[in-house]
């Protein structure tokens, strides 16, 4: 049976992190858990949706999303804050009875390894537990939060992908962070189809030498514009890759992290670039190719860009494995391929029977029209004419 759309409402931390203490009181069991104790705990979506589906009662599923956060699997993609700690990551899994050491032990023993553990046999219990079990509790509990609210966002692409009911302030919320995905696929799609064409016509005696600069510029151009929509999507959306599944999202994040180093950029050109392209009041490619000429930092990318472009010496039907050139090209394909895939499961949602829908028909159309932009000069433009 499929569980219930979750509902919009974000679950309070602080009251979270209150009712953590019973668990710490009681150990993480699903048997010692009193349902009264922690209501909370067991109404957040990524434990009632889960222990509803498979039929498990949902302290169960709580101490199963309890051991994954705190004893994550080795390879996996949790990039949960304390994640970063893994000593906090640890003492709590002690503290709550997670670990194997302290797992059915009595609370005492348990509050007095998980200070052991941080501390030392100095610290006196009622020290720790006065200063410092709360805090991490809190630390957990926003935790808690930020992984349910990745579980309802996953869980609501999957009903938009089945067309199943749906909470509507959830669905567009996808729709704002495809906004996002799709400026970056736009940039992306540009310089995949500047470099491609570029690669094709360089050897080509027909083509002037204005037409292969103008061809560099516009790649370049496009590049500055992807670093530009990644550091907004980074200051405005926090730069977490959320997709339908955890494997498609980390395939998004090592494609983005390759294009972002193998570019022959260093951190101020990057800024350069990231700058250069948010021209105001209209981003325009022609103020971007003035301001290269007629800047001393932008000579010197422009430099390195042309070098970097004439180190590919590949056959273009059988690349170069190493070649930077089209690592950056397979890398485009990627992400373009991947985010296009994604949408596509979910659009249908959006656009379903009349009434029924979010948005309309022609909203749809017009954001595909609006994110998916075409590379701006045609391959025709630089054919010779005849
Ligand atoms: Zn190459």
């Amino acid at each position: 049976m499929s569980a219930s759309p979750p509902n919009d409402a974000v679950p309070d931390a602080r009251d979270l992190a209150r009712e953590l203490r019973h668990v710490v009181n009681q150990g993480a069991s699903a048997s010692a858990l009193d349902p009264d104790e922690v209501p909370g705990l067991l109404a957040l979506a990524c434990v009632a949706g889960p222990a509803q589906e498979s039929g498990i009662p949902a302290q169960a599923q709580l101490v199963i999303v309890l051991k994954h956060l705190l004893e994550p699997e080795k390879g996996s993609n949790n990039t949960t804050p304390s994640s970063q700690q893994p000593e906090v990551r640890r003492a709590l899994a002690l503290l709550l009875g997670i670990a194997d050491t302290t797992k059915g032990k009595d609370s005492a023993t348990r509050r007095t390894r998980a200070k052991n553990y941080l501390h030392d046999d100095l610290m006196p219990p009622g020290t720790f537990n006065r200063r410092h079990v709360q805090p991490l509790l809190e630390l957990l509990a926003d935790e808690l939060v930020e992984y349910d609210s990745k579980y309802r966002m996953r869980d609501t692409h999957d009903r938009l992908a089945e067309k199943l009911p749906a909470s509507p302030a959830l669905a567009v919320l996808w729709l704002d962070r495809f906004q996002y995905y799709y400026r970056i696929w736009s940039d992306l799609s540009g310089l995949e189809t500047d470099l491609t064409v570029y690669l094709r016509v360089r050897h080509d005696p027909q083509t002037t030498p204005s037409q292969l600069e103008t061809r560099r510029r516009t790649a370049l151009w496009y590049l500055a514009r992807f670093f530009l929509h990644l550091d907004q999507f980074i200051d405005q959306r926090g730069g977490l890759w959320l997709l339908s599944d955890e494997e498609q999202a980390q395939r998004v994040a090592d494609a983005v992290s390759l294009l972002n180093f193998h570019p022959p950029c260093t951190e101020q050109g990057r800024s350069w670039l990231s700058f250069a392209a948010l021209e105001q009041p209209v981003p325009a490619f022609h103020r971007f190719t003035r301001k290269l000429d007629e800047d001393d930092a932008g000579t010197l990318i422009l430099a390195r860009w042309r070098a970097w472009l004439e180190a590919c010496q590949c056959d273009n039907q059988s690349p170069d494995e190493d070649c930077e050139l089209h690592i950056v090209l397979r890398q485009c394909g990627r992400y373009l391929e991947i985010i296009d895939r994604e949408w596509n499961r979910i659009v249908e949602w959006f656009t379903g029977p009349p009434g029924k829908s979010v948005i309309t028909a022609e909203q749809v159309a017009e954001m595909n029209l609006r994110w998916r932009i075409p590379a701006v000069a045609t391959e025709d433009e630089l054919r010779p004419s005849t």
